[in-house]
């Protein structure tokens, strides 16, 4: 299948050829029609699977088709958490409508709200906003939504994990009785069914990449490693030149800080992404990732879930998640849309069960590394794996030592003592 045959017009088409696009993703082919049949949407599927475009061509297409010259009113609203996923949402419309005479603008909260209002008072046709400053900007009279032709939400079950799904109804309640509406959401948890159910108008339903299925294309490796130890690993895998950007996932924001420290330390540009952080230093952040000035960005789960980098090769899982369908989101930043690509993951003894229960999920067992020198139980790095000496270094060496309270062994004496420990302890 390609795009020719999903009656797209040359204008789109030719945008997407520039972007390098040449067929639909499973989620485009189905959804595409239906939007272009102007009816309601129901799409169960989460980011990297090509969803934006789901719905953003055939809304760009739509509006082309109806467009009255004169003054521009907001027609599209896309509604969506975060700062990150609105600003990438438009800058889909922005490239999938670069040959239309439409216009998009995005607005989030976190920033000063001029530029945004001046940007509005110019005109706008597609509208991509957080729920918070979108109220706001109503409420101060610098929006109104009564000429919403079409209305999309976006991750519908995240706002409701955000704790925004209050906002969203407020703003569904001010939208127009009669409008096409595309709604989006991972997960179905009942008050995202019942939401679904008030404001689709019988809806079709499409579905892509049920929860449980990890993407072929991404390679999975898992190292077992002692707790104490994942940071030296961490620098040691680092030292591979082909490596040349990796978002690592840490569980806590106070960890994500830590693993940048240590890596910042050694030499290596890290920066760390989540929810203390200011929107503009997150932004920041991601900007200098996707320049690729930063080599590593250390995110929480809440953070990254709407990072969207091209070429994103590497994920690393610093620590295994404990709730295992967040593995599958976590990798899914890598290999998107057919690329190729790597995720690995460290293991500590504890985490052993998380991996079990992903394991279950996922249905194939991840292949382990067995030969690193971080094997569980290494008291000691071997100092050949480090570029030069740092402070973490020191820390992690006195932690290990602590911990196993035993004398430093040499890596002979400790490969007879150690070396079989990961095997015989094998969970699988
Ligand atoms: P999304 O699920 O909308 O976040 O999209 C995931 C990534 O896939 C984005 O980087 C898109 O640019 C890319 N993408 C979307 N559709 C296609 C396509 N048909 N071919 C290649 N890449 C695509």
């Amino acid at each position: 299948m390609s795009f020719d045959n999903l009656n797209i017009i040359a204008p789109i088409l030719m945008a997407l050829k520039e972007e390098g696009y040449t067929q639909p993703t499973p989620i485009q082919q189905q959804a595409i029609p239906i939007v272009l049949r102007r009816k309601d949407l129901l799409g169960c599927a989460q980011t990297g699977t090509g969803k934006t475009a789901a719905f953003a061509i055939p809304v760009l297409q739509l509006m082309n088709e109806s467009k009255q010259p004169g003054r521009k009113n907001i027609r599209a609203l896309v509604l969506t958490p975060t700062r990150e996923l609105a600003i990438q949402i438009d800058e889909s419309f922005r490239n999938y409508g670069r040959h239309l005479d439409l216009k998009s603008l995005v607005i989030y909260g976190g920033v000063g709200q001029k530029p945004q209002t001046d940007a509005l008072r110019q005109g706008v046709d597609i509208l991509i906003a957080t729920p918070g400053r979108l109220l706001d900007l109503i409420d101060q009279r610098h929006i109104s939504l009564s000429h919403v032709e079409y209305f999309i939400l976006d991750e519908a079950d995240r706002m409701l994990d955000m704790g925004f799904i209050h906002d969203v109804k407020k703003i569904i309640a001010r939208l127009p009785q009669k409008k096409q509406t595309l709604f989006f959401s991972a997960t179905m948890p009942m008050e995202i069914t019942r939401l679904s159910a008030s404001i689709l108008h019988q809806p079709e339903r499409v579905e892509v990449t049920p929860q449980a299925t990890t993407a072929e294309t991404v390679q999975q490796k898992i190292y077992f490693v002692d707790k104490g130890n994942k940071k030296q690993l961490l620098i040691h895998l680092l030292q591979d030149p082909a490596i040349v950007t990796t978002l690592v996932f840490a569980r806590t924001k106070h960890g994500a800080d830590r693993v940048a420290r240590d890596l910042t330390r050694a030499g290596i540009r890290a920066e760390a992404i989540h929810g203390d952080k200011s929107q503009n230093a997150r932004q920041r952040a991601l900007s200098n990732f996707k320049a690729k000035q930063t080599r590593v960005l250390v995110a929480t789960d809440i953070a990254a879930r709407g990072i969207d980098v091209d070429e994103l090769a590497y994920v690393v899982n610093y620590d295994m998640p404990n709730v295992p369908e967040t593995y599958v989101h976590r990798i899914g930043r890598t290999g998107r849309a057919g690329a190729s690509g790597m995720a690995i993951s460290f293991c500590d003894n504890e985490e052993r069960e998380y991996l079990r229960d992903i394991t279950k999920l996922i249905g194939i067992r991840i292949p382990s590394v067995d030969e690193h020198p971080f094997k569980p139980g290494t008291p000691l790095p071997p100092k050949e794996s480090f570029d030069r000496p740092h402070h973490s270094q020191k820390q992690g060496v006195a932690a290990a030592g602590k911990r196993s309270d035993r004398p430093p062994v040499n890596n002979k004496k400790k490969k007879k003592r150690f070396g079989g420990w990961s095997n015989k302890k094998k969970v699988f």
